[in-house]
C-alpha cells in the first residue's frame, strides 16, 4: 500500500481515547462517537463452549489424538449445545476462523454456521472465535499472493511470528497499520455477522510482540512519521524533538549492548511516541472492525483477548493501552496466570485489578474461573456476572455457581461499584517507568485489597472529573499534565482527600522534569526529581509521611511504599509480576493516610483477616447495598470466626440478608442501625458470602 492510501484509511479514522491532560489541540477535534452497546449484555452473561479450535489448525499444529476429527464434530454437536442450555449456559462459544485464509477454512466456517443455527434454535446466543493476529502463510499466500506485503516485518525484513513455543513458525503476524489486511479481516467479520448471524465476536491474540520484534514494514515507518505530523503542530514537533521535520525519524533500533528488555526508564521522545503509535494502531484497527460489525448489527458484542492488569508494561511490550481500545469492546478476556489464592509466603494473588479495569470502562471481563469455586466467587464479586464457565463437560462446582447466579441474578444486574477511593493508573507514569510506577500502583492496590477498603481504578481521562470520589491515591504518578494537576488541585480545594506517593507530579506527560513540583502547594515533604540518566539505578525511599490541610480538603504525602522483604530481581521489561503482589511493609501508613484524608468516613468497615476481601456495590433504585466477601484462603480453609461489619447507608437499614453459594437458603441477619451506618455480623465465610442491606 502506498503512503497516500494509508493516510486516507488508517489515519483518517478518528483518534481514539484522547488521553486526558494532553493538550487537546494534539488530538483529533472530532470526538469519537460511541459505539452501540448490545442490550442483551446488560444483564450479564454465561458463556461456555464448545471449542474455539478448528480441525485444520489441530492437524497443522501436530500432536493431535487420532480421534481429533470426532472431537471437533462432537464439540459443535446438538448434544453438547442442548446439554449446555439445560445447565443454564446462555452463550455458546465456538470456532469460526483461525487465520489460514477463507478459502482454506471455508468448509469449517460452514460447520460453524450450522452449529450457530442449532444454538440459536435452542435459544442460545453464539460467540464466534475469530483469530485477530494470525496469517498462516502456507495457505494464505496461495489464496492471496498480495498478503506477502501484509505481514509484520522486523528491522531486517523477516516476518514477525506469534510466540507459541518452538513449533508454530507458520503463524505470521499481520500488520494492523495495513488497510489491505484489515479489509480482508472485514470479510471474515461480515461472514460472522451475516452468515453465522453471530451475537458475539471474540478476537483472539490481541497484542503485539515486544521490542525488538516491532513492525518496521514501509506502512509502519511512513505511518509513524505521518502520525507525528498529524498529532503535533510544527511548533510542538520542535518542542518535542528539537526539530520540526520528522520525515527521517525511524522506529527505534536496538543493539546487543542495549537490549530493549533492560531499558528501565523511557526518556527518548521518539521511543515514547513509537510506543503510543503502536497502541494507537491496535486501537484504531479494533475500532474499525467493531464499527464495521455493529454497522451490520448493533446488537453484536465485541470482545478481544489482550490480558488485563498483569504488572507488565503493556503499552511498551504489547502495544496495548486499555484506556484506548476498551471503548471499542463490550467484553474482554484475560488469560493472566493470577488465579486467586493466598500463597504460603503471604502473597495474596488475584485478578481484582483486571476486573476493576473492566468496570472502569463498562466492560465485562472473561477469565478462566472453573479451576476452583474461589475463582468463580472472585468473578461474581468483582465482575458482577459469571462470564466464561468453561468447556463441556462443565465442572460440578461451576454448575452450582451458575445455579446460584441465575437464582440471585437480580443482586448483580446494574449493580454499581460503591467505592469512595480511587487509585490512578497513569499511562505515561507506568509506561515510561514501569519499574517504579507500576510497583507503586501494585503495592497501593494490594494494601487496600488486604485492608478491606473498596476502591476503583481510574485512568488519565477520568482525572478531568474527580467529583464522584472522596479520596484520590497517586501511586508514584510521576507524569501528570497541567490540566490534570489543575483538576487535582480543585478536587482537594473542594474537600477531596489526596494521598500522593513518591514521585507523583514531578514530571509532565512527556516525562520532562518540572521545575516546580506539580503538587508543590498541595503536599509537603517531597524530594526533587532527577532528569536524564544513562544508567538508571534503584532509588532509595526515605522520609516520613506528612499531613496537610488544603482548602476544604486534606492531603498526605507518603515518600513510598516499601516492599515487604528483599525486592525480587526485576525480570525482563521490568514486569511487576505476582512475585511482587505482597502487602507492603508500611501498608498501615497508607491505610491511616486514606482514613485521615477521608475524615474517617469510609463507607465500609470489616473486622476480618487480611485475606478476606470485600467489594461494595449499590443498586440505589432498589434501595440496597451489597457487601461481597471472598475468602482468598478458601483453597485451604474457611474463615475461623464470624466477621463483624459496619456499612454506611443513605437511610436506616430495614433488613440485612446473607446470600451464599455455600448455604442452601438466604438467611436473615441481626443488625442494628448506628448513626448513619448499619452494624452486623456474618457467619464464618467459607468461600463467598454476600450481605445484602436494604434501606
Ligand atoms: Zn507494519
Amino acid at each position: 500500500m502506498n503512503r497516500r492510501n494509508f493516510l486516507s484509511s488508517a489515519l483518517s479514522a478518528p483518534l481514539l481515547a484522547a488521553q486526558a491532560g494532553n493538550d487537546v489541540s494534539e488530538r483529533s477535534p472530532q470526538a469519537p462517537a460511541s459505539l452501540p452497546r448490545p442490550r442483551w449484555l446488560e444483564d450479564g452473561l454465561i458463556d461456555a463452549g464448545g471449542s474455539h479450535e478448528g480441525f485444520l489448525f489441530t492437524v497443522r499444529r501436530g500432536g493431535q489424538r487420532l480421534d481429533a476429527r470426532r472431537s471437533y464434530e462432537h464439540e459443535q454437536s446438538e448434544e453438547v449445545i442442548r446439554r449446555l442450555k439445560s445447565q443454564g449456559v446462555e452463550v455458546f462459544h465456538t470456532h469460526l476462523y483461525k487465520g489460514f485464509g477463507m478459502e482454506a477454512e471455508k468448509s469449517e466456517m460452514e460447520d460453524a454456521r450450522r452449529a450457530a443455527e442449532i444454538a440459536h434454535r435452542h435459544g442460545l446466543k453464539v460467540d464466534s472465535y475469530i483469530q485477530w493476529n494470525t496469517l498462516m502463510y502456507e495457505t494464505f499466500f496461495a489464496e492471496e499472493p498480495r498478503a506477502k506485503d501484509w505481514v509484520q516485518r522486523d528491522i531486517s525484513g523477516k516476518p514477525i511470528l506469534l510466540v507459541y513455543g518452538y513449533q508454530q513458525s507458520f503463524r505470521y503476524r499481520p500488520c494492523f497499520a495495513n488497510q489491505n489486511y484489515l479489509d480482508y479481516l472485514k470479510k471474515i467479520v461480515r461472514y460472522a455477522v451475516e452468515e453465522v448471524k453471530t451475537d458475539f465476536i471474540h478476537f483472539d491474540n490481541f497484542d503485539l510482540n515486544p521490542e525488538p520484534d516491532s513492525c518496521h514494514c514501509p506502512v509502519c515507518v511512513e505511518g509513524f512519521r505521518s502520525y507525528l505530523k498529524e498529532k503535533y503542530s510544527v511548533a510542538r514537533r520542535k518542542e518535542r524533538f528539537g526539530f520540526e521535520n520528522v520525515d527521517y525519524v525511524n522506529p527505534p533500533q536496538w543493539n546487543a549492548q542495549n537490549p530493549p528488555q533492560r531499558m528501565q526508564v523511557i526518556f527518548d521522545p521518539a521511543i515514547q511516541e513509537w510506543v503510543e503509535f503502536r497502541c494507537e494502531i491496535m486501537a484504531r484497527a479494533l475500532r474499525q472492525m467493531a464499527a464495521f460489525a455493529k454497522g451490520m448489527n448493533p446488537e453484536v458484542a465485541i470482545e478481544c483477548n489482550p490480558h488485563g492488569i498483569t504488572g507488565g508494561n503493556r503499552a511498551w511490550e504489547a502495544g496495548l493501552d486499555h484506556a484506548r481500545f476498551l471503548k471499542s469492546t463490550d467484553v474482554f478476556w484475560t488469560e493472566e496466570e493470577n488465579d486467586p489464592a493466598l500463597a504460603s509466603d503471604g502473597r495474596l494473588i488475584s485478578k481484582i485489578r483486571s476486573y476493576k479495569l473492566a468496570r472502569a470502562f463498562n466492560n465485562i471481563l472473561l477469565a478462566y474461573i472453573a479451576g476452583h469455586p474461589l475463582e468463580a466467587a472472585e468473578c461474581l464479586a468483582f465482575d458482577q456476572t459469571l462470564g466464561y464457565a468453561g468447556e463441556d463437560p462443565l465442572r460440578p462446582h461451576i454448575l452450582e455457581y451458575i445455579a446460584f447466579y441465575r437464582r440471585n441474578r437480580d443482586l448483580f444486574i446494574k449493580a454499581q461499584d460503591a467505592a469512595d477511593v480511587a487509585i490512578l493508573r497513569s499511562y505515561p507514569s507506568i509506561t515510561y517507568n514501569n519499574a517504579r510506577a507500576q510497583l507503586s500502583a501494585i503495592l497501593a492496590e494490594q494494601a487496600l485489597i488486604q485492608a478491606h477498603i473498596p476502591f476503583s481504578l481510574i485512568f488519565d481521562e477520568h482525572v478531568a472529573d474527580l467529583s464522584k470520589h472522596r479520596v484520590l491515591i497517586l501511586p508514584d504518578s510521576e507524569c501528570l499534565s497541567d490540566a490534570q494537576l489543575a483538576s487535582i488541585r480543585q478536587f482537594v480545594d473542594q474537600g477531596g482527600g489526596l494521598v500522593a506517593i513518591g514521585q507523583s507530579g514531578l514530571y509532565d506527560e512527556w516525562r520532562r522534569v518540572r521545575t516546580k513540583p506539580g503538587l508543590a502547594d498541595l503536599i509537603d515533604g517531597q524530594k526533587r526529581a532527577s532528569g536524564y540518566e544513562e544508567r538508571v539505578g534503584r532509588m532509595e525511599i526515605s522520609g516520613k509521611s506528612t499531613k496537610k490541610e488544603v482548602g476544604q480538603g486534606r492531603s498526605v504525602y507518603l515518600p513510598g511504599l516499601h516492599f515487604d522483604g528483599a525486592l525480587p530481581e526485576m525480570a525482563n521489561y521490568f514486569e511487576i509480576d505476582n512475585r511482587f503482589w505482597k502487602r507492603p511493609k508500611n501498608w498501615e501508613d497508607l491505610v491511616a493516610a486514606v482514613n485521615w484524608v477521608a475524615k474517617d468516613s469510609l463507607p465500609l468497615h470489616v473486622e476480618g483477616p487480611e485475606y478476606l476481601v470485600a467489594n461494595l456495590t449499590a443498586q440505589p433504585g432498589k434501595r440496597r447495598l451489597m457487601v461481597h466477601l471472598v475468602n482468598y484462603n478458601a483453597r485451604k480453609a474457611p474463615l475461623p470466626a464470624p466477621v463483624a461489619l459496619s456499612c454506611r447507608t443513605p437511610a436506616p437499614a430495614t433488613e440485612v440478608r446473607l446470600y451464599s453459594p455455600d448455604i442452601p437458603e438466604p438467611q436473615a441477619i441481626a443488625s442494628r442501625n448506628e448513626r448513619s451506618a448499619v452494624a452486623f455480623q456474618v457467619p464464618p465465610v467459607k468461600v463467598y458470602s454476600i450481605a445484602v442491606i436494604n434501606w
